[in-house]
């Protein structure tokens, strides 16, 4: 490929590290000592799950947000503000409504001070590679998704970046469109028609990243770290249906599922200042699932022979990042088992899809206990309480030890949920009290 000819670093990055200052004093720690180096001529994807870290990279290395440690070199010297070499496409177009399509691609020129004639001949050219030809001068609202996208890549490629970042920047876009545009970028690189050393590109799609990079980056959370860095030797344009190709992404499928941490549940951010829990200790993360998609999974693995996951989520035509935390919540909960990329049910989860809706709130109820540290610890709580009432307040402290704010609301209401079918406890939304229906506490006191 003639982008890999010449291979040398200009991008490296050193223990980089970004944490953020929570509002009860906690820090959390987002991402944690990242290292490595990007080359001239490669097109490198970083891959993860969602709040696993890749925007914040990205924007790390353009140089957006400062890190709280280690550092990003730029030719060797650490980077100070913006990064000059870097442009970025954003999911969300991010384009000025205002402006016409000539003036939303000659913003980043301004901002770098060219002069209106040479600003004007760039942004026209970059027009026109870019197929906008002939809209100049629409206004965003006048064109479809792809079209504004192409401004946004317009845009960023205008100021003649040495790294053009792209964040998501096919996921707003029906698939057709997401398709087509993706080749079209292709083939601008590989015929190096634009001018730009290397593209850096977040995604959570394992085809899009196999299909698109020379290297793919995996990130892992808890908090975000480096977990693979595997070169993608194929030569372009690759055949998704080619067994080297189905062998990369498979092999990607397994480093995603296969958390390598010793908790392999957990993926909740460290905290990193006063009152600091044991650096060891990381709390269970809870993935964002209901119960009923649990079920559901459970169900279509039922008598199956595909136990390939990534071959299962190829037919449920569900995304990874739709498919994962279903999985994982399965496994959090002993349903599943998973070794290498192939998931099975467990023998719970065999019990499960051969019992009746009571006989399964109970299997649920047996397994949350055992296995789900928050919903143990919210039991806990309304045990020792002699009303059996607590206030979300209460557990939302808890886990701000432990995850951003929001976080922390969207583990407490995924752990509601849970709790809620199992018939553990039960929430009541406006005054954000968790309490234990009279009934079942009457039955326990009595046993
Ligand atoms: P990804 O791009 O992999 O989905 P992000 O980089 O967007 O992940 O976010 C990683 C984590 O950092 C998330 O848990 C997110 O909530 C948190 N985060 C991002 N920006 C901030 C911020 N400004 N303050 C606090 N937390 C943040």
């Amino acid at each position: 490929m003639v982008q890999n000819v010449e291979k040398n670093s200009f991008i490296a990055l050193e223990n980089l590290g970004k944490s953020y200052l929570q509002p009860n004093g906690q820090t959390i720690s987002i991402i944690e000592n990242i290292n490595c180096q990007l080359q001239v001529g490669e097109i490198i994807a970083l891959l993860g799950p969602s709040g696993s870290g890749k925007s914040t990279l990205m924007r790390m290395i353009a140089g957006l947000i400062p890190p709280s440690s280690g550092k990003v070199l730029y030719y060797n010297r650490q980077l100070m503000g913006l990064n000059p070499g870097v442009a970025i496409v954003f999911q969300n177009f991010a384009l000025y409504p205002w402006l016409t399509v000539l003036e939303n691609v000659e913003l980043g020129l301004k901002a770098k001070g060219e002069a209106k004639d040479t600003r004007i001949q760039k942004a026209l050219r970059m027009i026109d590679v870019i197929g906008l030809d002939g809209f100049e001068n629409a206004y965003p609202k006048e064109l479809s998704g792809g079209m504004r996208q192409r401004v946004g890549f317009a845009r960023a490629l205008a100021v003649e970046p040495e790294l053009l970042c792209m964040d998501e920047p096919f996921s707003a876009l029906d698939v057709l469109t997401a398709e087509n545009l993706r080749f079209e970028l292709l083939d601008l690189w590989l015929e190096k028609r634009i001018p730009t050393k290397s593209i850096l590109i977040v995604t959570h799609g394992i085809e899009e990243a196999v299909t698109l990079a020379d290297r793919v980056i995996v990130l892992g959370r808890n908090p975000g770290r480096i977990r693979a860095d595997l070169p993608i030797k194929l030569p372009h344009y690759r055949d998704r249906k080619s067994p080297e190709f189905q062998a990369l992404v498979d092999q990607v499928y397994k480093i995603l599922t296969n958390p390598d941490l010793p908790d392999s549940s957990s993926q909740a951010a460290t905290t990193t200042s006063t009152p600091k829990p044991p650096a060891s200790q990381k709390y269970q993360s809870l993935p964002h699932v209901r119960i009923g998609s649990v079920a559901g999974l459970l169900e279509l693995l039922e008598g199956r022979q595909e136990k390939d996951l990534y071959r299962l989520a190829q037919e449920l035509l569900l995304e990874v990042d739709d498919l994962l935390p279903i999985v994982e919540a399965s496994k959090l909960m002993d349903l599943v088992a998973i070794t290498e990329g192939d998931i099975q049910l467990a023998q719970r989860g065999e019990k499960f899809i051969n019992s009746n809706i009571d006989e399964r709130k109970a299997i649920i109820r047996e397994s949350l206990q055992q296995h789900i540290r928050l919903v143990q610890q919210i039991c806990q709580l309304l045990q020792a309480k002699r009303n059996h009432r607590i206030s979300e307040e209460l557990v939302l402290d808890i886990l701000e030890n432990y995850f951003t704010s929001k976080e922390a609301q969207r583990q407490l209401r995924t752990a509601m949920d849970w709790g809620r079918y199992a018939e553990l406890y039960s929430y009541d939304e406006p005054s954000g009290e968790i309490f234990i229906e009279e009934s079942v506490t009457e039955s326990e006191e009595s046993e």
